[in-house]
């Protein structure tokens, strides 16, 4: 696309956008003033569906009518609620119904993926990730090498950038596995990094493993609902994700897992058992002996939480009419976009500011991260001008332009703020 740094190209493209018309499917904040805010934010938490209610209140009336008997014989039981949710989940990240699961928190779906996937034995014991992953990445990681007797500093193999450099070159991902391959267990990496915004080429990453002796898994907070993925012809092992980011289902909503039917159908494989991932039909004799589900269900422990679950599905009934490659194409020009106007008209360059996620769009998702050293009073300068987006500690602001209901315009606009604001401060 041939960008221009007008506000009627940004008109132009948001009349020619097909999926322009998405965004009035979704609640705003305002600002003081009362406008609408530039939402930038979308990788943090997503903006509620406007449906969301209708769907919340859907599960509230049958909670009303029919109280307990809302698990068997209301319309959409309870007892199988989260398989409504499996099909979608399962077209976003690339993988067949029966590999994925809606349950849980992420950060617990680590550690019960942990508990069957990180198993040292024979020498191999080490867990090879991201240098800077997620803090709760880490402290699950740490806390499950201890748990089964290593040292973190030893079991724990970080990968990071070259000296000067923010993002992590592929080759040197793949070399760092093959050096560790006669100790390694596991290799544990995320979609797309959080705070770079580095998009992780995981087919390259799971061959990789597999040819160490090693089994591989990602974190896909930051991936989920923002790229598309194929992680059953990949051959990856297991993934898990949260879906207040890009999946817009709620503050703290229901997370989910993947995990590869070659090891989802073993009842052999190794988990922590609950009654919920017990075979369904025997589930109510109440007997004893954990017989496993086939597929994802096996992990699940608990019943669902159904308002959560509602949540989700108002969000991913808007996916599945949106269609993740679709979203992907406009994506692709969206952070193009805001791209070429901070390098264009912006001029970050000029005051110092680098953007230090990956320039190839390939190795991105709806995410940009600048380096601003002492940004903070230009970040607050932005927010108060109506920009939501977010400062991490201890020099980047991430800015997300989500492809579900932010637009040319928020592009235009936002670098409109942003020059204002860089004039009126010193950095
Ligand atoms: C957002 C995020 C989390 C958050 O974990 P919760 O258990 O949902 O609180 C964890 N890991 C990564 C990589 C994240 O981006």
């Amino acid at each position: 696309m041939h960008y221009q740094p007008t506000e009627a190209f940004a008109k132009e493209q948001d009349r020619l956008d097909p999926l322009a018309p998405f965004r009035e499917r979704f609640l705003f904040p305002q600002t003081p003033s009362g406008e609408l805010a530039i939402y930038f934010c979308g990788n943090s938490l997503g903006l509620q569906p406007k449906a969301t209610r209708e769907y919340l209140e859907k599960e509230l009336q049958k909670w009303a009518q029919y109280a307990v008997d809302g698990h068997f014989w209301a319309e959409e039981p309870w007892y199988t609620y989260h398989q409504h949710l499996t099909k979608p989940l399962a077209r976003l990240v690339g993988a067949l119904p029966h590999e994925v699961v809606a349950m849980n928190n992420l950060t617990t779906n680590l550690h019960l993926l942990l508990v069957s996937f990180y198993r040292p034995a024979q020498g191999r014991y080490k867990i090879l990730m991201e240098g800077g992953a997620f803090p709760s990445d880490q402290y699950a990681v740490e806390s499950q090498v201890r748990l089964k007797g290593y040292a973190p500093e030893q079991a724990i193999v970080e990968v990071f950038p070259r000296p000067g450099e923010h993002v992590l070159r592929t080759d040197d991902i793949l070399a760092a596995i093959d050096e560790n391959k006669d100790e390694l267990a596991l290799v544990l990496f995320s979609g797309i990094q959080y705070y770079t915004g580095q998009l992780f080429d995981m087919p390259a990453i799971t061959k990789a493993a597999h040819a160490a002796g090693a089994l591989c898994g990602f974190d896909l907070a930051h991936a989920m609902g923002n790229v598309p993925m194929q992680l059953h012809n990949w051959g990856v092992d297991f993934a898990a994700w949260c879906t207040y980011k890009y999946l817009n289902s709620g503050p703290g909503s229901t997370a989910g897992v993947y995990i590869h039917e070659r090891w989802a159908n073993d009842p052999a494989t190794p988990r922590f058992a609950g009654w919920w991932g017990h075979n369904q039909q025997e589930r109510f004799k109440m007997e004893k002996g954990f017989k496993p589900m086939p597929g994802a269900e096996g992990w699940l422990l608990s019943n669902s939480n159904i308002l959560s679950l509602a949540a989700q599905r108002a969000s991913l009934a808007i996916f599945e009419e949106a269609g993740i490659e679709a979203l992907r194409r406009k994506s692709l020009q969206l952070t193009g976009y805001l791209e070429w106007m901070l390098c264009h008209q912006v001029g970050c360059d000029k005051w110092g500011i680098e953007i230090i996620t990956p320039s190839d769009p390939e190795a991105r998702g709806a995410q940009l991260s600048l380096l601003v050293k002492g940004g903070k009073p230009l970040f607050d300068k932005i927010d108060e001008a109506g920009v939501i987006c977010d400062w991490r500690e201890p020099n980047v602001i991430r800015l997300a332009p989500a492809p579900l209901y932010n637009s040319f315009q928020d592009v235009y606009t936002f670098c409109q703020i942003f020059t204002k604001a860089l004039q009126e401060i010193t950095l």
